[in-house]
């Protein structure tokens, strides 16, 4: 179960449908399993089938999530007119297994959450809204 709150997945709709026709991607702060924050990152591909992350940027949300005294649990990103579920591609970067992967499908209005383990395989985990 990853639980977040109602606002911060509203928010993630909202950067998604603004960066449209490009992937909209970032960062959700929490402690174990519950979301806190949100952090917008910039697409630096700029393309609608991949993203790839501005390392100044992730060095910045790395540095707020810990005076936060959290942590980055979680990476978003948008399929503007793709199902919510993991491409070939993002289950090859996805390579941190102590993270969960957030996938918001503009085309579909749905989101949801997957975890990878070391072999790649992609399970599905529930979303509680809180
Ligand atoms: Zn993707």
């Amino acid at each position: 179960m990853f639980k977040i709150p109602k606002e911060i997945i509203n928010k993630i709709a909202e950067h998604s449908k603004k960066d449209f026709p490009v992937e909209a991607c970032g960062y959700l702060i929490g402690i174990d399993n519950t979301v806190t924050d949100i952090i917008y990152m910039t697409n630096m591909d700029k393309s609608n089938e991949h993203f790839t992350f501005d390392p100044a940027e992730q060095f910045k949300a790395l540095k707020y999530a810990r005076k936060k005294g959290a942590g980055l649990i979680a990476v978003y990103h948008s399929h503007p007119n793709s199902p919510a579920r993991m491409s070939k591609e993002d289950v090859r970067l996805a390579n941190d297994t102590s993270i969960k992967y957030l996938i918001y499908s503009v085309a579909d209005n749905e989101i949801n959450c997957f975890a990878v383990d070391e072999k790649k395989n992609v399970s599905k985990i529930e979303i509680e809204e809180i």
